[in-house]
């Protein structure tokens, strides 16, 4: 998810927080955080999801423990220090890298020195690292029902903003991250934005889809999305599934199993067929339900 640019269509109704707990926490190992902010689970194999559950975005981001080095996936909204988070944590030099660009999964990016990004058609990588967020779009993240858990000590929301940060590694398709004896591969997968990624780890049997597919509405209609590229991109990862069993989103709950990401293809072509069926939201754009997601397409259903 990311933000609305202004418009009208709700990310969540003001009573998003009568889905918390989510159904899927229920069978995952909380350990103690360091800041009541985030809510730290433990999904063995040296992995560990840290969740903003007191946001409505939800974020998750994934902190991946090598023998020699620690992969970060994701920054989340930038509230809550998640560099000390992560400290707790780990004491392994940290690698961050996004599953892609937007507001909800940089926002702590500036607390970290390395900093691993795709270097996308449109710039969506460097221009962010580039500017950061300004607070008129990061106001919209902590107004109104956004927020229900306290503010961590020290937040200031009147001067919220996502500060910029430095790109210090370019990636490719099929790149290996090596964190010892444990090894992350980047693919490129567009279709929700021109930079999105996922990565997969074999040897946990895990694969980082990033917003491509979360339990909730995925969007294709901003900026760089493209309905046809995300359909490629699902194909790609279906074809990859004897590699993996469990889906790790950015967004509301870890540890999905692989095969909505099936379903996500099959409801995706739907989609684009113009068989699914959809109702019409504010600002005219599509929401087609599938259960437990939805993809919402612009005025076009693309
Ligand atoms: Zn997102």
């Amino acid at each position: 998810m990311t933000a609305t640019k202004g418009s009208t269509v709700p990310m969540k109704p003001a009573d998003w927080t009568k889905n918390l707990p989510r159904p899927a926490y229920k069978n995952l190992k909380k350990i103690s955080a360091e800041d009541n902010w985030f809510s730290v689970y433990d999904l063995g194999h040296g992995t560990y999801a840290i969740y903003e559950d007191g946001q409505y975005e939800e974020s998750i981001s994934y902190l991946l423990l090598g023998k020699d080095r620690a992969l970060l996936v994701d920054t989340g909204n930038g509230i809550a220090n998640l560099r000390a988070q992560v400290r707790e944590l780990t004491g392994l030099p940290v690698l961050l890298v996004n599953t892609h660009h937007h507001i909800d999964h940089v926002g702590s990016n500036y607390l970290f020195d390395e900093i691993a990004a795709f270097d996308d058609d449109m710039g969506l990588a460097r221009r962010t690292a580039a500017l950061g967020y300004f607070h008129e779009k990061a106001k919209t993240y902590i107004g109104g029902s956004a927020v229900w858990k306290p503010y961590p000590e020290g937040f200031d929301p009147a001067a919220f903003c996502i500060p910029p940060y430095r790109i210090t590694r370019w990636l490719i398709d099929g790149e290996i991250f090596d964190l010892g004896g444990r090894e992350v591969e980047v693919l490129h997968t567009p279709g929700h934005s021109p930079d999105s990624i996922c990565l997969l780890d074999r040897g946990a049997r895990m694969l980082w889809v990033g917003d491509m597919f979360y339990t909730g509405q995925i969007y294709t209609w901003l900026a760089g999305g493209d309905l046809n590229l995300l359909i490629r991109s699902y194909r790609r990862l279906v074809d990859l599934s004897s590699h993996y069993d469990l889906l790790m989103p950015s967004h509301n709950e870890p540890a999905i199993e692989k095969e909505m990401l099936r379903k996500a293809l099959d409801g995706a072509v739907q989609v684009r067929d113009g068989s699914g069926e959809y109702i019409v939201l504010e600002g005219g754009r599509r929401k087609y339900d599938f259960g437990r997601f939805a993809f919402i397409t612009g005025p076009d259903g693309k």
